[in-house]
């Protein structure tokens, strides 16, 4: 993550029609929530290794992004994930001309019960800033809080298999342009019209209101009844917007983050985040400023969205 503000800003400034209310999705019954639920602490550890100093940051190409993905890979491997065709590692060039460093992607498949020619994307990225004069860019919100929850997601679908194909997502580089997520985009592992949405979550671990983001119903207005009903349901806050330019104090996400190649590929998208905070892309996004109980809500939240999702009949498209 993310986050072209003065671009969006000055966009924002150039949008002359009226701005539209954002929304905020409205409590619902608990009936249809599932019994068991992702575990905190585990995702709490997750974190905690991932932001650790010892990862320097996950800055691509680095020996740091390297020891992350080899923890990843053990992580996959135990939670039973299938590798698709060409393995877990996905590599590809981080310039567009093909030379020089490379990034990788993790890619694992939970092959789908009924539906498994259907596949839902759970992606988050790994990659964080790296180390700069010294000081290490642990990244624990941006974005270690995020795969934690997409490891502890799979575990849950792992023990309770879906209907639809769920593949999911470690991306590599997004923070130097959703280059991995591109890649993916580019060389999907299934074909791109089987890809009935994508779910993205990137900055789930914090917010001082307990306000957590949803975007891209604007854009895919059929996942309007997904985003209210998990947002219904939700212990945090849940509003959707940030997917439109013009909007008062509100920026447009969009291509924000590494839903936006999906986008521009034609995949509807939800994406999860929160507002930015005062340690976003400093050396204090700390696994200590993490809030336990909004990283849990944040999990609960994206997995009643994906229950929907999963059992969703009509075309999303
Ligand atoms: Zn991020």
């Amino acid at each position: 993550m993310r986050r072209a503000a003065l671009l969006a800003a000055l966009i924002g400034a150039a949008a002359c029609r009226a701005p539209a209310a954002e929304r905020t999705a409205e409590p619902a019954a608990p009936s249809a929530a599932p019994t068991s639920r992702p575990d905190g602490t585990r995702m709490l550890a997750a974190v905690a290794v991932l932001a650790h100093d010892s990862m320097e940051g996950r800055a691509t190409a680095t020996p740091g992004s390297a020891r992350a993905r080899r923890w990843l890979l053990t992580e996959l491997g135990e939670i039973g994930l299938e590798p698709p065709a060409g393995g877990f590692e996905q590599a590809f060039a981080i310039s567009a001309r093909g030379g020089g460093p490379r990034g990788v992607n993790l890619v694992g498949v939970i092959r789908g019960r009924t539906r498994p020619e259907r596949v839902l994307v759970l992606g988050a990225h790994y990659d964080h800033l790296g180390i700069r004069r010294d000081s290490v860019y642990n990244g624990a919100d941006d974005d270690a809080s995020g795969v934690a929850v997409v490891l502890e997601l799979a575990r849950w679908f792992r023990a309770h298999p879906p209907a639809s194909t769920i593949i999911v997502a470690l991306f590599d580089a997004e923070e130097v342009g959703v280059v991995g997520s591109e890649a993916f985009v580019r060389s999907p592992p299934v074909p791109l019209d089987r890809m009935a949405a994508m779910v993205n979550l990137d900055m789930v671990g914090r917010n001082a209101a307990n306000e957590l983001w949803i975007a891209g119903t604007a854009h895919w207005p059929k996942l309007v009844p997904v985003a209210e009903a998990a947002g219904g349901r939700s212990a945090l806050t849940v509003r959707l917007g940030h997917d439109r330019p013009g909007v008062a104090g509100v920026d447009d996400w969009t291509d924000a983050s590494d839903h936006g190649p999906f986008h521009k590929a034609g995949v509807p998208f939800l994406y999860f985040g929160e507002e930015d905070h005062a340690d976003y892309h400093r050396p204090t996004d700390d696994v200590e400023r993490i809030q336990p109980a909004f990283l849990l809500g944040a999990a609960e939240t994206v997995l009643d969205a994906l229950l929907v999702l999963d059992t969703l009949q009509a075309p999303l498209r």
